[in-house]
């Protein structure tokens, strides 16, 4: 709702808390993003300086059944379209067999979908770096990356989708797909 008084504050909040890895006494900051048209979206990030341990999430505070966000990605108007990431969604990308799933590691974001190919694209560079890869690994591996080159360039299509079992992650875009994620069909 955008009449809702919580979603005018814009200033940062910050709020104590316990590191989820050491139990060090931390501050978490919350950060609410008011994008015109678009629903508002906080962030919510902590560093532990005891540990080192990081996290970085972003919820949308409009959205709430569990949905899946399918967009697909023609050309490169498509990778301009607003993509929000909560640490509990999962991203799926077929055409290059990537599939991103929830876990303490994982960062939530608010970007677009060439935001989302280009963090690929650094997993992609990370796994590169193992010294345990065998020589396919690495030719499939720099297959994908080309791939992910083609479609930012629009040379290629693919598929974004995004599902989120709490509902506060989105696809902002006029031909994206959202599908209910459960079978309990609540009103629309
Ligand atoms: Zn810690």
């Amino acid at each position: 709702m955008e009449s809702d008084p919580q979603a005018e504050r814009k200033e940062d909040i910050m709020l104590p808390g316990i590191c989820t890895s050491c139990g060090a006494q931390i501050v978490y900051h919350h950060h609410l993003t008011s994008i015109p048209y678009f629903s508002d979206t906080l962030i919510v990030s902590m560093t532990c300086l005891e540990c080192g341990y990081r996290e970085h999430d972003a919820q949308c505070l409009s959205t709430r059944s569990p949905s899946r966000y399918i967009l697909h990605v023609k050309g490169t108007a498509e990778l301009m379209c607003r993509v929000v990431r909560s640490t509990a969604a999962r991203i799926i990308i077929p055409e290059l067999g990537v599939q991103i799933d929830p876990g303490p590691a994982c960062e939530g974001f608010i970007s677009n979908g060439e935001g989302v190919l280009t963090r690929v694209d650094k997993v992609l560079d990370t796994v590169l770096q193992r010294d345990d890869n065998t020589e396919e690994i690495v030719a499939r591996i720099h297959e994908r990356k080309q791939m992910i080159r083609d479609i930012l360039d629009g040379k290629k299509e693919m598929t974004l989708i995004l599902e989120d079992p709490h509902g506060t992650s989105t696809i902002d875009g006029p031909d994206v797909i959202i599908e209910e994620l459960d079978e309990n069909h609540d009103e629309k």
